[in-house]
């Protein structure tokens, strides 16, 4: 469980149906807000993300041409990302 952005208490399911998504809102059991991920934290992730994306291809397509380790690294980078997301990214009030 995640904390509420708005009464600080632990209600906020970390599985919840929309950790994909991040459109719907998820409300508080205990104080009933709409909260969801900070939009600010995901386009900074979303950002860093993709320029770590185009220096991985440039990595193993132009300077040393890997294409398992490329299937590898997209697989474990977008392991972390759901992880960050789940874990590490604010919610915030909608
Ligand atoms: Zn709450």
């Amino acid at each position: 469980m995640r904390k509420c952005p708005n009464c600080n208490k632990r209600t906020i399911k970390i599985f919840n149906k929309s950790f994909l998504t991040n459109h719907k809102p998820i409300i508080c059991e205990n104080c009933n807000t709409k909260v969801g991920f900070s939009k600010m934290w995901t386009l900074i992730m979303t950002l860093i993300y993709v320029l770590w994306l185009i220096y991985y291809f440039i990595v193993n397509f132009i300077i040393d041409v890997n294409f398992l380790r490329f299937i590898i690294g997209l697989i474990i980078s977008g392991i972390i990302m759901i992880f960050i997301q789940l874990f590490i990214i604010p919610y915030e009030k909608r």
